[in-house]
């Protein structure tokens, strides 16, 4: 679905990518794992058009984007039809309801009409099991059925891929578990994401594909096993035994 070649971003004097190549297949999970400050959030971010690359090519079997030309409006909205994104921090509107808040993109954004805007959020809200909450502000919910909104309202907007950037890392460990049980069925529904995580466990349970970062690269790429079981490289076994 998405090639992404080539990948170079920097920050000022900073080049915190150095020509990052990634395969995201549909309907396939990718875990994007690898030291702090390795560059996989930039990736992620780059994909959504939030950060814009240098260098690189982003292609799909519909559109191809050099990145060294710059985004036009065009490629701002392809990437944004693309993907949508799950961050740390939910953001959540605090003065919103939950339905508000999921509804805001598709109606405001997309012009989808309010009236199926609702439908299709109370759907999504009913399949995370948060359809009871429609009308309560997101300061009355807990962290994780906040992060469970977030996931509803990046889904809300019918991306082609959901991309996840440490989507547990700002939750109680005892919450963890309920986002990372929604991402699993997600993946059962065969949604096609790109998921940013420490949490190796779960890369391992519900990842298709295991993707390394170390200094900007991507080191190694593979199946969960490939990687886990028998890292050839020496930054994967290092960064793996200091985990384990
Ligand atoms: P983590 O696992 O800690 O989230 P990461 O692998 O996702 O790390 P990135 O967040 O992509 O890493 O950051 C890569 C590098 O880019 C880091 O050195 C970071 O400090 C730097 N960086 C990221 N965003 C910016 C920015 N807006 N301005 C300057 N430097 C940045």
């Amino acid at each position: 679905l998405l090639a992404v070649r080539g990948l170079v971003k920097s920050f000022g004097d900073l080049t915190v990518l150095h020509g990052v190549d990634l395969d995201l297949w549909p309907g396939r999970v990718h875990a994007l794992i690898g030291p702090s400050g390795s560059g996989k959030t930039t990736v992620l971010r780059s994909l959504n058009g939030l950060e814009v690359a240098e260098q690189g090519t982003l292609t799909t079997p519909d559109w191809s984007i050099d990145l060294a030309s710059g985004l036009s409006r065009a490629d701002r909205a392809r990437l944004a039809a693309l993907s949508s994104m799950v961050f740390q921090q939910h953001h959540l509107f605090p003065h919103l309801t939950v339905l508000d808040n999921v509804i805001v993109g598709p109606t405001v954004v997309q012009r989808v009409p309010r009236q199926e805007a609702v439908e299709r959020a109370m759907a999504l809200l009913e399949r995370v099991g948060l359809a009871e909450k429609a009308a309560a502000r997101p300061s009355e919910l807990s962290g994780g059925q906040q992060q469970r909104v977030g996931i509803v309202r990046a889904l809300a907007m019918r991306p082609q891929m959901l991309l996840f950037d440490e989507p547990t890392s700002a939750l109680d460990p005892e919450l963890v578990g309920e986002v990372l049980k929604v991402v699993g069925e997600l993946a059962d529904d065969g949604w096609t994401m790109a998921i940013v995580t420490h949490e190796l466990a779960f890369a391992r349970a519900v990842a298709d594909t295991v993707s390394f970062f170390d200094h900007g690269v991507v080191v190694e790429q593979g199946t969960p096993e490939q990687l886990f079981d028998n890292p050839q490289s020496e930054r994967l076994q290092r960064f793996l035994r200091r985990l384990t």
